[in-house]
């Protein structure tokens, strides 16, 4: 019973932040996903492909176990999916992943640039370090999510090159978070740069001191895990 619980209030959590992202402008229907791992239960509440994210219920989003397979749902999950389970193989403190196509992020993946550097406090308090650019792979295919979790390293969020954007956190809010901190800094970035100036970076101490301080008193929590 508790188990059931459990999976329902991650369902819901997933429909909920799909919308946030929405609204948000993070992402466009019918494009971009989202996952939370519950490893107590051996479930990843997964969104499906092809729903938009106004129309979906609490039971509309796939219930599936660290190798892929469906466990409960009607829907097929994301075509992203390998992305997702890559993460929660390789990182043990991974609990949520968002995949977006938020547009700043998007327009910075065809720059070429390697990463993309550390320009304001509030991002800067939820990313700590620089967001690396992975290489181009395919959407979909086992080597893109190869090539995505091997950028990332012990960092919360990585840019896809040609493609957008993953964060990873604790819970669904932190990983929320990290999208809008790269999606700001993606912003202003660009903006800075078709002015003809070439942004200032924070220093590297000054960014991990600044992500340290926000992570020790205000890291955000939801109930979502
Ligand atoms: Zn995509």
């Amino acid at each position: 019973m508790r188990r059931q619980l459990a999976h329902r209030q991650a369902r819901k959590s997933l429909v909920e932040f799909g919308l946030r992202l929405l609204e948000s402008g993070l992402l466009q229907d019918g494009q971009g996903n989202l996952s939370l791992y519950l490893p107590e239960a051996g479930v990843i509440a997964i969104t499906p492909s092809a729903l938009p994210y106004r129309q979906r219920q609490a039971e509309d989003i796939c219930l599936i176990d660290i190798e892929g397979r469906l466990v409960e749902g009607r829907w097929k999950p994301t075509s992203e999916m390998p992305l997702h389970l890559a993460f929660y193989r390789e990182r043990g403190d991974v609990r949520a992943v968002i995949h977006t196509h938020a547009p700043y992020a998007t327009i910075f993946s065809i720059s070429g640039a390697a990463e993309l550097p550390m320009t304001l406090t509030e991002a800067v308090m939820h990313l700590g370090a620089p967001v690396p650019v992975a290489p181009y792979a395919r959407p979909g295919t086992a080597k893109l999510a190869a090539v995505t979790c091997q950028a990332i390293g012990e960092g919360c969020a990585v840019i896809m090159a040609h493609h957008g954007l993953v964060t990873v956190g604790g819970n669904l809010n932190a990983a929320f978070h990290a999208t809008l901190a790269v999606e700001d800094t993606a912003r202003a970035v660009l903006l800075a740069r078709g002015m003809g100036v070439e942004p200032r970076t924070l220093p590297p101490e000054e960014a991990r001191a600044l992500y340290e301080l926000y992570q020790r008193n205000y890291r955000p929590q939801t109930a979502d895990g």
